[in-house]
């Protein structure tokens, strides 16, 4: 569905990311992993190296806080490769603080990651799509960016702007043949869900319809829908995989 396309993922070293890198090499492109230090994505390239011997499979760290440290890495990629397909915005980080009790540091980390890194990326990409008359950028958003969380609220307040991000984006940019979409994962089985407590993940199943929590697998299929020519007509939507969770 995607072969020979070269495609990035940031936060692609483990969990969401880590599954949508595996779904898109086996479907023929060719991968970047995106993550924040060396040895994380040396480790991932080992496992996908074995997994894929025979695809291509490239590694960056770039400080995504940092436009001229991304521009630069992407830049290597393009002249590498000749061209950039898609980009996936997914390194995310969350934190489930009370207001009470929320440091204001970890509020501007979070919104510094999930939120100006999407920015950021999405402008150092957005030129060489532009360049080579198409391209699509795709987000990680969450559940909560539709309905908030009862704790955390940087979190949600930050998948809210992914959203908006998405679909102005979106808007923006079809004219030079650039899509943007999201996915909102409900919980995934991922170490993000690990964190926390057992007792809490148990709760959040009884709330699903579908009766169980998503596997990293099952977002990576919509990722690669939206990114493949089967959504040439799908642009500033927010799909919504999450077993039909509403909180
Ligand atoms: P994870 O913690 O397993 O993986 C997060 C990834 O982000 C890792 O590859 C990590 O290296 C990368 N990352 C973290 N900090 C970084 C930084 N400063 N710079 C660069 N990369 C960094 O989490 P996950 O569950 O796979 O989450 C991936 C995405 O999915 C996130 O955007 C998250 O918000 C979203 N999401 C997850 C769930 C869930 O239940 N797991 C639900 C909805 C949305």
């Amino acid at each position: 569905m995607i072969k020979n396309k070269v495609a990035i993922i940031t936060g692609s070293t483990r969990g969401i990311g880590l599954a949508i890198a595996k779904k898109f090499l086996e479907n023929g492109a060719k991968v970047v992993v995106c993550g924040s230090k060396k040895e994380s994505v040396d480790k991932a390239l080992l496992t996908l190296n074995e997994e894929f011997p025979n695809s291509e499979i490239s590694g960056i760290y770039p400080n995504l806080s940092d436009f001229n440290s991304i521009s630069e890495s992407f830049k290597t990629i393009y002249e590498k490769y000749g061209k950039i397909d898609i980009l996936v915005n997914n390194a995310g980080i969350s934190a489930r603080a009370s207001l009470y009790d929320y440091d204001p540091a970890d509020f501007v980390k979070i919104m510094d990651l999930n939120v100006n890194a999407v920015f950021n990326c999405s402008k150092a990409v957005a030129p060489y799509m532009k360049e080579q008359g198409g391209g699509v950028i795709l987000n990680t958003s969450s559940m909560v960016s539709i309905y908030g969380q009862p704790s955390g609220c940087g979190y949600p307040t930050s998948k809210f702007a992914v959203n908006g991000l998405t679909k102005s984006l979106a808007r923006e940019l079809a004219k030079d043949n650039i899509r943007v979409n999201a996915v909102a994962p409900g919980v995934t089985n991922t170490d993000m869900v690990a964190a926390l407590p057992p007792e809490m993940v148990k709760n959040l199943v009884a709330t699903i319809p579908l009766g169980r929590i998503g596997e990293p697998e099952d977002i990576a299929n919509a990722f690669l829908f939206l990114a493949s020519d089967m959504a040439s007509y799908i642009s500033g939507v927010i799909l919504s995989v999450d077993g039909l969770a509403r909180a």
